[in-house]
């Protein structure tokens, strides 16, 4: 485990605060300054827009907390792996654009001065997908933080499985559900956040064994797309199939969370799941 002693985000990523922001679903404009103020949500019509890990690290971490895991840490192309394009030219190009070694950045950091481990996907590096890296990242980040007695944070975004690795990303399923089940057995939290989207391999793993599930609202959340489904079961999918709201209705997510409330939720629930039982008996009466 290496920690880098300070962290400072890209300047690109003060750079996403300049010029105006559109949003994709009803395409009203908000000004940067207001968009980041907002937290990337739409004021007109509440849409969540995708954000960078970097970003969210912005939003969740107490400032000046987060201390980033694991810095020199990269994937590689073990398969050779060519498609339009040599897998990795497609690595170094979201490299540089994403300013990230790989679809994950992980640290320690405190949410409402309570110390615990968080990782955040980036879904714009690859569309969040889960390579070597990001699972070594990942398992990492939670032994990390189960060595260190923290609870553990993880927002997911994320298509699933990095086709480009091959069986190789398919392990990093087992080896993230077996780093959390260590987590489990020193009765350390997990929160699992699922943004937009969490597919595939992503939410067939880790992402669904949160101890606390949340989702930002109307996030896509499901193992495969609705339309390939209508295609292999020739069934009329139900309304709203796939959303967080949708799960949530199900029981499979505990709470749909607005990102504006998402770190006053993160702290409370922090606070309820980290304090000795006296205490929350003594706060419960
Ligand atoms: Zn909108």
């Amino acid at each position: 485990m290496s920690a880098s002693p300070t962290y400072s985000p890209p300047k690109a990523v003060a750079a996403e605060k300049s010029g105006a922001v559109v949003c994709a679903v009803c395409s009203s404009s908000q000004s940067a300054g207001e968009a980041a103020a907002n937290l990337y949500v739409c004021l007109a019509c509440g849409a969540h827009a995708r954000i960078s890990a970097h970003e969210r690290i912005r939003q969740l971490a107490d400032p000046g907390t987060f201390k980033v895991w694991d810095v020199g840490l990269e994937g590689s192309d073990r398969l050779g792996f060519f498609d339009t394009r040599a897998y990795v030219d497609r690595l170094d190009e979201a490299r540089i654009r994403q300013h990230l070694p790989d679809a994950i950045l992980s640290g320690a950091a405190q949410i409402g001065a309570i110390p615990v481990g968080l990782a955040a996907f980036d879904f714009g590096f690859l569309g969040g997908s889960l390579s070597t890296a990001v699972g070594e990242r990942l398992a990492r980040a939670i032994e990390a933080s189960a060595e260190a007695r923290m609870p553990f944070v993880c927002v997911t975004s994320s298509g699933g499985a990095r086709m480009q690795e091959g069986v190789f990303s398919l392990m990093q399923m087992a080896k993230t559900v077996a780093a959390l089940h260590g987590l489990a057995e020193r009765h350390l939290p997990f929160i699992s956040v699922l943004a937009d989207p969490t597919m595939g391999g992503s939410i067939a793993s880790f992402a669904a064994l949160g101890d606390v599930i949340l989702a930002e609202p109307k996030a896509m959340i499901g193992f495969t797309g609705a339309r390939v489904i209508t295609q292999a079961t020739y069934e009329q999918l139900p309304a709203g199939f796939q959303t967080s709201e949708f799960h949530h209705a199900r029981g499979l997510i505990d709470q749909v969370v607005d990102r504006r409330e998402l770190r006053p939720v993160l702290t409370q629930l922090l606070r309820v799941l980290s304090a000795p039982a006296g205490d929350i008996e003594q706060s419960a009466a």
